[in-house]
C-alpha cells in the first residue's frame, strides 16, 4: 500500500490520479490532498477518500471548507505555508506533484527533502529550479517519476538499458490548436479557441501553453534535467495524432518509442505503479483506429515562444525562471484578454532582455527573481506593449 500526498488534487492531473486511486483501493491510500481555490470540490473529493489533511492554498476559503467536512475526522488546514507543510504528514511515501505553475516548487522540495518518491507532472518545478532541484533530489536519494507523457515515455524506453547508450531524446509535439495557422491568422486567435486543444484537455495555463508551444519548450527544459541530456541531443518533432508520446535513439542508432491514446491516466499509473505495471486504466491502443501517423519540423519562427524557452534553457542560471515568470503572466493577461495571443513571446522576449543573467544559487534567490519577474513583466503590461 502506498500512502500518497496530492498536491493540487482539484486540477485536471490532480482528478485523472484520483481516478486511479479509486481503480486500485488495495494499493493507493490518500493521505493528504491541496487545492487552490476550489473549496466545494476539494470537499467532495475529501469526503469520498477521506484523506488525514486537506489544505486550501486560499486562506479565504478555509471557513467553508471547514465546515464542509464538519463531523468528518480531516484535518483542515489552508495558506500557501500550509501546503508546503503538509507533506510532513505520517505516514507518506509518495507526492504527486500536479500544482500548476513555479507555485509546485517549494512544495516539491519539501518532499525531496523528507525523502518522499515524487510523482513529478508539475514541470515548472524543473523549469524554474532545474540544477537545484536535481541536486537534492540526488543528495535525498529520492526516485523522481516523470507524469508528463512525454517524460514518461521516455523514462519507459530507457528501462534496462544500459548506461552510457542514450544518444538522443527525441521529444513529440502535437502542434497545438494553431499549428497550420498563418501568422495573421494567429493575430485574431481568442482564448476560447485556444483553450480548444484538439487532442488532450488538460487545464487552462497548459493548454495556452500547447496552442504557443512554449508547452514544448518547457518539456525540452524538464528533459534536460530528467535525462541528464544536452540540448543538442534533444530534438522535438511534431506528430499531430499524438500517438507516440516520445522516442529515444540509442547508441547503436536504434530508435524506440513508447505509444498509447492521448490520456494521461496511463502515464500517471505508470508513475504510481514503476517499477511495476498494473491493469490498464483505458482501452487498448488500436492501431488501425490510428490509421496514420505523420511527423514534420516545428516552426520556431511562427511559435518564438519555443525558441525562446529552448534559448533560456540552454542559457541556464536564472533565465529560465524569468522565462516561465513571464510566460505565467503573459497567459493569465492573454486569458483575461488584456493581450493578444502573438504578444504573450513578445512579452516574455521584453522581460528576458530586461534581466542580466546570473548562476542560480538557491531557491529563495530564485524565487525572488520569479517575483521581480512577474512584477517587470506586469509593469510592462500596465504600460502598454511598445
Ligand atoms: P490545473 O490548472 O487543472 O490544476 C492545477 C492545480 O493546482 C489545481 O488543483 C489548483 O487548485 C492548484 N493550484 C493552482 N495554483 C496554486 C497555488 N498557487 N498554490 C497551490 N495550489 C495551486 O492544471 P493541470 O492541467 O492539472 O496541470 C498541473 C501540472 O501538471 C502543470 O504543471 C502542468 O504543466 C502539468 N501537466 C499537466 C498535464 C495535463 O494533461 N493536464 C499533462 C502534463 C503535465
Ligand atoms: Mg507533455
Amino acid at each position: 500500500m502506498k500512502n500518497l500526498a496530492i498536491l493540487g488534487a482539484t486540477g485536471s492531473i490532480g482528478g485523472s490520479t484520483l481516478e486511479i486511486v479509486r481503480n486500485n483501493p488495495e494499493k493507493l491510500r490518500v493521505r493528504v490532498l491541496t487545492g487552490g481555490k476550489k473549496w466545494p470540490q476539494l470537499a467532495k473529493q475529501a469526503l469520498e477518500f477521506k484523506p488525514d489533511l486537506v489544505v486550501i492554498a486560499d486562506k479565504n476559503a478555509y471557513g467553508d471548507l471547514k465546515k464542509a467536512l464538519a463531523g468528518s475526522s480531516i484535518r483542515v488546514e489552508a495558506g500557501n505555508e500550509a501546503v508546503i507543510a503538509a507533506v510532513n504528514l505520517e505516514p507518506l511515501d509518495a507526492v504527486v506533484a500536479a500544482i500548476v505553475g513555479a507555485a509546485g516548487l517549494q512544495p516539491v522540495m519539501a518532499a525531496v527533502e523528507k525523502g518522499l518518491q515524487i510523482c513529478l507532472a508539475n514541470k515548472e518545478t524543473l523549469v524554474v529550479g532545474g540544477s537545484l532541484v536535481m541536486q537534492a533530489i540526488k543528495k535525498a536519494g529520492v526516485n523522481l517519476l516523470p507524469v508528463d507523457s512525454e517524460h514518461s515515455a521516455i523514462f519507459q524506453c530507457l528501462q534496462n538499458s544500459p548506461e552510457n547508450s542514450l544518444s538522443k531524446i527525441i521529444i513529440t509535439a502535437s502542434g497545438g490548436p494553431f499549428r497550420t495557422f498563418s501568422r495573421e491568422q494567429m493575430l485574431a486567435v481568442t482564448p476560447e479557441q485556444a483553450l480548444k486543444h484538439p487532442n488532450w484537455d488538460m487545464g487552462g495555463k497548459i493548454t495556452i501553453d500547447s496552442a504557443t508551444l512554449m508547452n514544448k519548450g518547457l518539456e525540452v527544459i524538464e528533459a534536460h534535467w530528467l535525462f541528464d541530456v544536452d540540448y543538442d541531443n534533444i530534438e522535438i518533432i511534431v506528430h499531430p495524432q499524438s500517438i507516440i508520446h516520445s522516442l529515444v535513439e540509442f547508441s547503436d542508432g536504434s530508435v524506440i518509442a513508447q505509444l498509447g491514446w492521448p490520456d494521461m491516466r496511463l502515464p500517471i499509473q505508470y508513475a504510481l505503479s514503476w517499477p511495476q505495471r498494473w491493469a490498464p486504466p483505458l482501452p487498448a491502443l488500436d492501431l488501425a483506429r490510428v490509421a496514420s501517423m505523420t511527423f514534420e519540423q516545428p516552426d520556431m519562427s511562427r511559435f518564438a515562444c519555443l525558441a525562446y524557452a529552448i534559448e533560456a534553457g540552454r542559457a541556464g542560471g536564472i533565465m529560465p525562471c524569468v522565462l516561465n515568470a513571464a510566460n505565467e503572466v503573459a497567459v493569465a493577461a492573454f486569458l483575461k484578454r488584456q493581450i493578444g495571443f502573438i504578444e504573450i513571446p513578445a512579452l516574455i522576449r521584453k522581460t528576458m532582455d530586461s534581466f542580466k543573467n546570473q548562476p542560480a544559487a538557491s531557491i529563495s534567490q530564485l524565487l525572488e527573481i520569479d517575483v521581480q519577474a512577474r512584477e517587470k513583466a506586469s509593469a510592462m503590461l500596465t504600460n502598454g506593449m511598445n
